[in-house]
C-alpha cells in the first residue's frame, strides 16, 4: 500500500513529489505519456522566478525530477486508465500494466494540446499539422508556416519559428491578440510574422504525399475564402485538461476542468487532491502549477496523519 501516488509529472506533480519525499512518505509518481508535462515541449521559460537568464523547459523538468528523486520520490512509466475508491477509504489505481494501492492521490495530469476540430486533422498530425513548434519547428526550414491561436503560446510558437521558417503567418479569429503585451509586441515587430487577423483554417490541402502544402482560410467578417500556401500549421489555440480517467471520484466543470473544494486542492472525495492545469483554467503558469502541487502535497500529508 502506498502512502501517496502523484499522477502525471509537470510542475505540480514534480513539486508534490519534491514535498511529499521530504516529509518521507516516498511518493510514487506515474509519468503518464509525457514525462516532465508540457514545459518539455516549450522553448525558454523566462518567468519562473529564480532563472533571471531565462531556463530552457525540458532543463527547468529534468532538474525538478531530479530534486524530487533525491527525495526519495519514485518515478514508474505507466499511464493510469482508472481510480476507483476501496471500502476502507483507500484507492485502487488501475494503470495500462497493472494496479496500486494507495491511501492518498495527486492528481496532476495536466491538459493537452487542443486541435481545431477540422475533417482529416488528426491523420494530418506528424505531416504538416502539429502543436509543437519546438519538436516539429526545424523540419520546416526556409518554407512558410502558419500558426493558429492569438495567445502566449501562439506568439510563442510564431517568435520560435521565425529561426527556420521563410515566413510565419499568425492567423487569429480576431483582430487584437489576447497574449500579454510583451508577447504580443515582441511577435507584431518581428518582420518574419505576418498576423492574419478575422480569420480561420476551414481545410488543410494536401500535396500527393498526403503533407500539407495550404491551408484554405476564411475571413470571419467579409467571408471570403482564400488558399495560404504553408508547409505546416502549428495549432496553439489552448488546452483540454487530461481529466478523462478520473471517474465519479471528483466532480469536473463544463470544460471538463477537476473541481476543488474552497480554499483547498481537496476534491469532492477525502484522500483525493488535484493539482495544476488538470483544475485550474484561469492561471495556467508553471508557477502556479508548481504551488498547486506544494499545497496538495501539505494536504495529503496532513490527511494522513489526521487519519493515522
Ligand atoms: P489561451 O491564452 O487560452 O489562448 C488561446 C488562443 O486560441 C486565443 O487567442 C483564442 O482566441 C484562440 N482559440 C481558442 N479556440 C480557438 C478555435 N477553436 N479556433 C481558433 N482560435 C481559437 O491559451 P495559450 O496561449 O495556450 O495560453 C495558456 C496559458 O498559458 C495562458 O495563461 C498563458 O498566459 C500561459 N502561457 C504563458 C507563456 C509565457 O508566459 N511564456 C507562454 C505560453 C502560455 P480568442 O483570443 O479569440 O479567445
Amino acid at each position: 500500500m502506498e502512502n501517496v501516488v502523484i499522477i502525471g509529472t509537470g510542475c505540480a506533480g514534480w513539486t508534490a513529489a519534491i514535498y511529499t519525499g521530504r516529509a518521507n512518505l516516498s511518493p510514487l509518481v506515474l509519468s503518464g505519456t509525457q514525462l516532465g508535462g508540457q514545459l518539455t515541449t516549450t522553448t525558454e521559460v523566462e518567468n519562473f522566478p529564480g532563472f533571471p537568464e531565462g531556463v530552457m523547459g525540458p532543463e527547468l523538468m529534468g532538474r525538478m525530477q531530479q530534486q524530487a528523486e533525491k527525495f526519495g520520490a519514485r518515478v514508474e512509466y505507466k499511464k493510469v486508465v482508472e481510480i476507483a475508491k476501496n471500502d476502507d477509504g483507500t484507492f485502487t489505481i488501475k494503470t495500462d500494466s497493472d494496479e496500486l494501492q494507495s491511501k492518498t492521490v495527486i492528481i496532476a495530469t495536466g491538459a493537452a494540446p487542443r486541435y481545431l476540430g477540422l475533417e482529416n486533422e488528426m491523420e494530418l498530425v506528424g505531416h504538416g499539422v502539429t502543436s509543437c513548434a519546438t519538436c516539429d519547428g526545424a523540419f520546416y526550414r526556409d518554407v512558410p508556416v502558419a500558426v493558429v491561436g492569438g495567445g502566449d503560446s501562439a506568439c510563442e510558437e510564431a517568435n520560435f519559428l521565425t529561426r527556420f521558417a521563410s515566413r510565419v503567418y499568425l492567423i487569429h479569429r480576431r483582430d487584437e491578440l489576447r497574449a500579454s503585451k510583451i508577447m504580443a509586441d515582441r511577435v507584431l515587430a518581428n518582420e518574419k510574422v505576418e498576423p492574419v487577423w478575422d480569420s480561420a483554417i476551414t481545410e488543410y490541402l494536401t500535396d500527393e504525399a498526403g503533407e500539407v502544402r495550404a491551408a484554405t482560410l476564411k475571413n470571419l467578417k467579409s467571408g471570403d475564402e482564400s488558399e495560404l500556401e504553408v508547409k505546416c500549421v502549428f495549432v496553439a489555440i489552448g488546452h483540454v485538461p487530461n481529466s478523462q480517467f478520473v471517474g465519479d471520484l471528483v466532480d469536473l466543470d463544463e470544460g471538463g476542468y477537476i473541481l476543488q473544494n474552497a480554499h483547498s486542492t481537496g476534491t469532492k472525495t477525502p484522500g483525493v487532491f488535484a493539482a495544476g492545469d488538470v483544475a485550474d483554467h484561469v492561471y495556467r503558469q508553471a508557477i502556479t502549477a508548481a504551488g498547486q502541487g506544494c499545497a496538495a502535497a501539505l494536504e495529503a500529508e496532513r490527511y494522513l496523519a489526521d487519519s493515522e
